[in-house]
């Protein structure tokens, strides 16, 4: 009988003959250290994205709220992250998927004007050219 060795930290393996891991860990750091780099970046991003819009959401339970900027920034809230813009002609809105904020400042103290996307926020004709922030 051959001798098999795990795929991810080359232990013996045991048991069954079509294994190639010790266990699910073994298998999912085999196949994380194999993954393409392309696919880690978008997944990074992914995740951040999600993770944004979860604390938009909950932050803005019934449509619209403000909330200080330091709050999401001690949640990590990562700013550079963001699925959509919608300028217009007091600033510009970031939307991590339905939920997205503006950016404002209330007697000197920075705050995000959380709100859910709305119908007409989707149709826009958006020209990165002629945008400045
Ligand atoms: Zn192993």
């Amino acid at each position: 009988m051959q001798i098999r060795y795990c795929l991810s930290c080359n232990k013996e393996l045991l048991g069954r003959t079509d294994k190639k891991f010790c266990d699910t860990q073994c298998r999912s750091t085999h196949h994380n250290k194999n993954r393409p780099f392309h696919e880690i970046t978008i997944q990074k991003a992914n995740s951040g994205l999600r993770r944004n819009r979860t604390l938009l959401a909950h932050f803005c339970p019934s449509g619209k709220s403000t909330v200080r900027k330091d709050v999401l920034v001690e949640l990590d809230y990562r700013f550079e992250l963001f699925t959509y813009l919608f300028p217009f002609k007091k600033g510009t809105y970031y939307f991590c998927y339905d939920y997205g904020f503006l950016p404002i400042e209330e007697k000197g103290i920075k705050k995000m004007l959380i709100v859910q996307k709305q119908d007409y926020m989707e149709n826009l004709s958006f020209n990165p050219w002629g945008f400045k922030l």
